[in-house]
């Protein structure tokens, strides 16, 4: 099933696909966690995106069509994938339908003192980037991760001026998909509210998964 996971930052996007993944044995495909590993690399676009992502803004559509086409082009991602944190605007939404055909977009509904509690709590795996939370999903030791012994850290774009930039970015450039979608048949509402156990229940069940 190719699907797209829609929302703001901060909604439980990455932390619900890691548990679609394993369920629809799918590629999880989060545009952040690839810019995030080229600038932990250093590599050529590590270093072009690291300061716009820092500062909460989008790296340019241009740069991000082009990463995504060459993804979905890999073997992998023939029969299915989750794309989380893509598209995030209008033309990003264009260009994908043509070179990929999605099946479903999931639009994670949330409010927004869900999506501030979420992110300026978040602390991220910096080797395989899993998501916890310093109130909500503690790693067993502190600044370890229980998976792969990374170390935990906070993203330097969940800091507050960074997070309040991302919310005006989500509503003025990646809300109006809601509406892109949902007039082409495919928008799944599902309530982002809960911990993320009830809100597979409810993806499966909107999904028939
Ligand atoms: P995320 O992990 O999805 O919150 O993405 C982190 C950051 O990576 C965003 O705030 C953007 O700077 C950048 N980014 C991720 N996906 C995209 C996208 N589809 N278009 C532009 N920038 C993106």
């Amino acid at each position: 099933m190719k699907l797209i996971f829609l929302g703001p930052p901060g909604a439980g996007k990455g932390t619900l696909a890691v548990r679609v993944k394993e369920l629809l044995k799918t590629p999880h495909i989060s545009t952040g966690a690839i810019f995030r590993d080229a600038i932990g690399a250093k590599s050529p676009l590590g270093l072009k995106v690291k300061a716009v992502i820092d500062a909460g803004k989008l790296v340019d559509d241009e740069t991000t069509i082009a990463l995504v086409k060459e993804r979905l082009e890999q073997a992998d991602a023939q029969e299915g994938y989750i794309l989380d944190g893509f598209p995030r605007t209008t033309a990003q939404a264009e260009a994908l339908e043509t070179f990929s055909a999605v099946d479903k977009v999931v639009n994670f509904d949330i409010p927004d003192s869900g999506v501030m509690e979420r992110l300026s709590g978040r602390r991220v795996c910096r080797k395989c980037g899993f998501n916890f939370h310093a109130v909500f999903n503690k790693p067993k030791k502190e600044g370890v991760c229980d998976f792969c012994g990374g170390e935990v850290y906070i993203r330097e774009d969940d800091k507050p001026s960074a997070i309040a930039k991302r919310l005006d970015v989500y509503r003025a450039q990646t809300q109006p998909l809601i509406d892109f979608y949902r007039k082409k048949g495919l928008l799944i509402d599902i309530d982002a509210s809960p911990l993320v156990d009830e809100i597979l229940v409810g993806f499966r069940k909107a999904l028939g998964v």
